[in-house]
């Protein structure tokens, strides 16, 4: 009973301050602390639906945890690629190439890509939109076609990019653009907006009946990051291996298969697993 009055003085203290705070104009304060192991058989038989800015995101992100979904959790993974990559080449053969043929390039390696971790060539939605142009574009029409994507996924978890800049992510501490690329904040912010209207039912009635994930995270290489997946060795084998798909994207694979290692590593600290990849949820 002592016990009990302890606990329920501490849940009114932090209640308190937590609505003194808000009162205040300030969000309540928000204790770090060690992120939660994602227990991957918790999604068994469900269905999982990743959206990308580009067609080499999600095997960047989270393509270890794919691969174990998919291998061991009979768990049904859909991909949406919003924009078709036409700007990016890191490598020698694609360095004179238009933008129409790195599009048709990209297209190829995102379907070989998402293969190799068990992804159904049908469950990859690549939207087309031009690269490094989503802000360009009209915001309702993208956001009514991700409504409606998510809404036909039928989809339990879904998965995007952060929506609004990462300055921890540096590029002069190796974290290329992946903080501040424009399109990786427009995806994470039309993806929230479309998550947020899947699930009412007088938005967009002719766009699918209403349904709404369950669970939602974004992609997390800071330490705002609140769950992680353990993806082991295979499950980096099977990432690495799916990131060299993206041969457009990278001109040395050693180079690539040690920095995706590097990262994995890094993802993994703080956390029981020797290889992770990380998420922020929220829901
Ligand atoms: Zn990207």
């Amino acid at each position: 009973m002592k016990k009990l009055t302890i606990c329920l003085f501490l849940l009114l203290t932090i209640g308190w301050n937590a609505l003194a705070s808000v009162a205040q104009g300030v969000p309540p304060p928000v204790s770090p602390s060690a992120p939660t192991m994602l227990d991957l058989s918790a999604w068994r038989g469900k269905t999982i639906v990743l959206i990308s800015a580009h067609p080499d995101d999600i095997e960047a992100c989270a393509a270890g945890m794919v691969y174990l979904l998919t291998s061991q959790y009979n768990v049904t993974v859909k991909y949406i690629i919003v924009t078709n990559g036409d700007k990016g080449c890191s490598a020698s053969f694609c360095l004179n190439s238009t933008s129409q043929e790195i599009s048709v390039i990209r297209y190829g390696e995102a379907l070989n890509a998402a293969a190799i971790v068990g992804v159904d060539p049908s469950n990859v939605n690549i939207m087309d939109y031009e690269d490094a142009m989503v802000t360009a574009y009209n915001e309702v029409e993208i956001r009514m076609r991700l409504t409606k994507a998510i809404r036909e996924s039928g989809a339990d978890v879904a998965m995007t990019w952060f929506p609004y800049p990462q300055f921890k992510l540096r590029p002069s501490q190796g974290w290329g653009d992946l903080g501040y690329h424009p399109d990786h904040q427009a995806v994470g912010k039309l993806t929230l907006d479309a998550y947020m209207n899947s699930g009412i039912k007088r938005l967009f009635p002719d766009l699918g009946s209403p349904a709404r994930p369950g669970q939602f995270y974004f992609f997390s290489f800071t330490d705002d990051r609140t769950h992680c997946v353990d993806i082991g060795q295979a499950g980096l084998k099977q990432k690495i291996a799916a990131y060299l798909a993206h041969k457009s994207q990278y001109f040395s694979s050693f180079a690539m298969s040690y920095m995706l290692t590097t990262l994995a590593s890094e993802m993994a600290k703080g956390t029981p697993a020797t290889y992770a990849e990380c998420f922020q949820a929220y829901f």
